[in-house]
């Protein structure tokens, strides 16, 4: 499911979004300031941020920097209707941006392409000697093609997406079986360790005391 953070400090904004997104299909979290945008990346998986610009404590200009490293599109959403503004917005990396008010259906058609578009163009990713192509589903390390299962391979693809940062078992269950995570790690701990060893990335997908894995590359 996809997951989106709204970062609105306007609960009416906030909820008028919230609603209409889980109507669409999305999972949806919404914080209140800048701070707890910055935690709820720390603790979960976002596919989509839709970041407001004036937000108490951190604003959503400050906060890219810390977006940025973990390559999630942001939409920003802004009461500034001024170029600059704008400009901005994009230049610090923002795939999109919304002038407010805005009408639900634009948001949703934003939202949609805005994801799709990210899909696309990370269609063949390289980490070192491993290629992935999404397009394909296809692995190979170097020259040889690797083979894994389903899980194995969404199980890869969020390692690679989220490089060098430690991914809690629960995180990681949530993502790829959906369902919520009952504390038994072995389903967990039984696909990482097949699914590492296949590619010979026994060194690279690290274990993590008491937290999960993490790639190190
Ligand atoms: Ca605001």
């Amino acid at each position: 499911m996809t997951k989106i953070l709204v970062v609105e400090d306007e609960t009416a904004i906030s909820n008028l979004i919230a609603v209409n997104l889980r109507k669409a299909g999305y999972q949806v979290t919404c914080v209140y300031d800048g701070m707890a945008a910055a935690d709820a990346l720390d603790e979960a998986l976002y596919d989509l941020i839709l970041l407001d610009v004036m937000l108490p404590r951190v604003d959503g200009y400050e906060l890219m920097s810390y977006i940025t490293p973990l390559e999630i599109p942001v939409i920003f959403l802004t009461a500034k209707a001024s170029v600059s503004d704008r400009v901005k917005g994009l230049r610090l990396g923002a795939d999109d941006y919304l002038t407010k008010p805005f009408e639900i259906i634009e948001l949703l058609a934003r939202v949609e392409t805005v994801l799709r578009r990210y899909h696309k163009t990370e269609s063949i990713l390289t980490v070192e000697d491993l290629t992935i192509d999404t397009g394909s589903r296809t692995v190979r390390r170097g020259e040889k093609a690797i083979n894994l299962t389903k899980k194995e391979y969404e199980l890869l693809l969020l390692f690679v997406r989220n490089k060098n940062i430690a991914l809690y078992r629960e995180t990681i269950y949530e993502r790829i079986w959906g369902g919520e995570y009952m504390g038994d790690s072995r389903t967990v701990d039984l696909h990482v360790q097949r699914m590492r060893k296949k590619i010979g990335w026994e060194q690279k997908i690290v274990t993590v005391y008491k937290v999960g894995y993490r790639l190190e590359v």
